[in-house]
C-alpha cells in the first residue's frame, strides 16, 4: 500500500502574510486526513512556513536546490541550508527549470543525489512535451529521464524518492492528460524503475501525476491503480481549492 501524497507547487508566488493566512486554513480544512501533504513555497517562505506548520500534519518542500553544500555560487541553495531548516522535501528538475534555468538530467542527477545524502526527499519531475508525444517520443523520453536521474542510487535510496510525472502539455494549460493516460504512462515509469531497480522498489515507490490537477479532475485521477497523488501547480495557490484536492 503505497502512501498518496498530494503536493503544491506555489512557483514565484506568494509573500509572508498571505501565506501564513493560507496555512491556518489548509490546517483547519485537512484536519484528519491521511493523505501525505507538501507545500512547496518559494525560498523565501520556507523558513517561516515550517515554523507555521510544526505539530501539523503539513510538510514543506522546497522548488530547487544546488547540489554543493556551500560555495562561490551567487543565488543559490544548498542542501545543507534547507537541511538546517528542517525542510522535509525538495522538487528537483521541474519541467520550467529545465526550459528555463538550463536544467539537465545530468544536473537532476547530482541534485538528487545531493538531497538523499542530507535526508531530504527528491520530488523529481519527468515528462514529455506535446511534440514529443505526437512523435510517439514518450516512452523513450521517460526511460531516458528516469533513468538518468536515478544513475548511481541504490534500490533503498529509489525507495524514499517520489517521482511525479508531469506531461508539459498540461502544465498550466487547462488540459488535463486523461486519467488513462496518466495512468497507463505512470504504469510504464514503474517498468523503467522495475528494470532498473526491481519488483519490490517499483511496487513501493510513489509516482504523482501533475499538469492542470483540479478539484473537479482529482477524484478520477485518484481512482487510477498506479496514481499515488498530485503535484499541484496554480489549484494549490488558494487554501480553499487546494484543500478540496487534498479531501479528494
Ligand atoms: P499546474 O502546474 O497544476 O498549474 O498545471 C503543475 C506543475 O507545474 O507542477
Amino acid at each position: 500500500m503505497r502512501l498518496p501524497i498530494i503536493a503544491g507547487n506555489w512557483k514565484m508566488h506568494m509573500t509572508k502574510e498571505v501565506s501564513l493566512d493560507y496555512i491556518k486554513e489548509l490546517r483547519q480544512n485537512i484536519e484528519g486526513t491521511d493523505v501525505e501533504v507538501v507545500i512547496c513555497p518559494p525560498a523565501t517562505l520556507l523558513g517561516v512556513l515550517k515554523e507555521a506548520t510544526r505539530n501539523s500534519n503539513i510538510k514543506i518542500g522546497a522548488q530547487n536546490m544546488h547540489w554543493e553544500e556551500q560555495g562561490a555560487f551567487t543565488g543559490e541553495i544548498s542542501p545543507l541550508m534547507l537541511k538546517d531548516l528542517d525542510i522535509d522535501y525538495c522538487i528537483i528538475g521541474h519541467s520550467e527549470r529545465r526550459q528555463y534555468f538550463g536544467e539537465t538530467n545530468e544536473t537532476v542527477n547530482k541534485k538528487i543525489i545531493a538531497a538523499i545524502k542530507h535526508d531530504i526527499k527528491p520530488i523529481v519531475c519527468v515528462g514529455e512535451s506535446l511534440e514529443e508525444r505526437n512523435a510517439g517520443k514518450t516512452e523513450s523520453l521517460l526511460k531516458e529521464q528516469v533513468t538518468e536521474a536515478l544513475k548511481g542510487l541504490k534500490p533503498e535510496d529509489v525507495k524514499n524518492i517520489v517521482i511525479a510525472y508531469e506531461p508539459i502539455w498540461a502544465i498550466g494549460t487547462g488540459e488535463t492528460a486523461t486519467p488513462e493516460i496518466a495512468n497507463s504512462t505512470i504504469e510504464y515509469i514503474r517498468v523503467i524503475i522495475k528494470e532498473l531497480f526491481g519488483d519490490i522498489i517499483s511496487e513501493e515507490i510513489r509516482i504523482q501525476y501533475g499538469g492542470s490537477v483540479k478539484p473537479n479532475n482529482i477524484e478520477e485521477l485518484m481512482k487510477q491503480s498506479d496514481i499515488d497523488g498530485a503535484l499541484v501547480g496554480g489549484a494549490s495557490l488558494k487554501a480553499e481549492s487546494f484543500s478540496k484536492i487534498v479531501n479528494f
